[in-house]
């Protein structure tokens, strides 16, 4: 009887260790990608070695702007069997003021400054590589610049004496991630004048990085802005302290969120773009957001070679296709009312 209670034991506790195991493993970091072309963090999210369609580079503040891409981005690489990276300029740690309901998730009180900028980071980075998992993007390259708080004044970091971020390191990263991987697409923020500086910066920064290439080979970067069926948008053409922000005359390219498949057409890419932004349960303010903006709007930047517009109107043509299959479900679906009437009766 001893010996079975013995063993009983020894089961339960191997079982035990084998549970502890899985929980640490699906806790731990993400697997650090070993790459010398950027000093920046850089993280493989999924494998995209068989991608043959549309390279695309996004570059963003935050862990959390990606969201404004989502469904382009899903899209692409599951349709288009493309590759989607993300450059990450900060950490994330100016977002505590919005981490109160996370508190509890993570254990920490996230929303006083000491505690939310020392423990955001990690935490940030990984809810923003679960969110791209979920878009199926290949690799993300986090420089880790400090965020260091909210403002809409760009010299806080683009200014003469600034010293928030290391400038000469983003810029250089960012020029080597275009040359190494010969991107199709960049996608950055509108750099509207009302948005956070590090939005502004960001996209700045990113438009240098495509200036620095030949004009003939340079990617067709366009600035994403959500609409609203219904609403109308402010016109913005450029910051005027930036002309390198001048837009391209012409219509946006249009992803529309709303497209239907599914089920009697149920489903649609609004649900992608919630997945991603359910991530974020850091971001108090970013689950707000649920559900908002019916389109995401492309606009060229004047910065694009000739062909920018022909290039993105076939992109965005593409990705106006069916991607799923209807299906049609009989009895077992539970949809074949009239036969399960019949079936009642006798
Ligand atoms: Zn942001």
């Amino acid at each position: 009887m001893r010996l079975l209670c013995l063993l009983v034991i020894l089961i339960f506790c191997l079982f035990a260790c084998q549970d502890n195991e899985r929980t640490t493993n699906a806790s731990s970091e993400p697997q650090k990608k070993i790459q010398d072309i950027v000093d920046a963090d850089v993280y493989s999210v999924t494998n995209r070695k068989k991608a043959d369609g549309p390279k695309i580079l996004v570059v963003v503040a935050h862990p959390d702007d990606e969201c404004s891409f989502a469904a382009t981005l899903y899209k692409t690489s599951t349709h288009l069997n493309g590759a989607v990276d993300i450059a990450m300029i900060t950490n994330g740690e100016g977002g505590f003021k919005y981490s109160t309901l996370a508190e509890a998730i993570y254990g920490r009180p996230l929303s006083d400054e000491e505690v939310g900028r020392m423990n955001l980071p990690a935490i940030r980075r990984n809810e923003f590589i679960n969110g791209c998992k979920i878009m199926y993007v290949r690799d993300v390259y986090m420089f880790m610049e400090k965020d260091h708080r909210y403002t809409q004044d760009t010299n806080e970091i683009l200014g003469k004496d600034a010293k928030v971020w290391n400038i000469e390191r983003i810029q250089n990263g960012l020029h080597k991630m275009l040359v190494a991987n010969n991107y199709d697409f960049v996608f950055v923020h509108m750099p509207v004048p009302t948005t956070h500086a590090h939005h502004k910066c960001a996209t700045i920064l990113a438009l240098r990085a495509v200036q620095m290439l030949d004009a003939e080979k340079r990617p067709v970067i366009m600035a994403s802005r959500g609409h609203t069926i219904g609403v109308e948008m402010d016109p913005f053409t450029g910051l005027d302290e930036f002309p390198i922000t001048k837009l391209m005359e012409g219509k946006p390219h249009v992803f529309d969120r709303t497209q239907p498949f599914g089920y009697k057409e149920r489903l649609n890419y609004k649900i992608i773009v919630n997945w991603v932004i359910a991530e974020h349960k850091s971001q108090g303010t970013m689950q707000l957001a649920m559900h908002k903006g019916d389109q995401e709007w492309y606009y060229p930047f004047a910065v694009n070679n000739k062909h920018a517009h022909e290039k993105a109107a076939a992109l965005f043509k593409r990705l106006e296709e069916p991607q799923f299959e209807t299906k049609t479900y009989g009895f077992g679906g539970g949809t074949d009312r009239k036969k399960a009437e019949e079936l009642k009766k006798k």
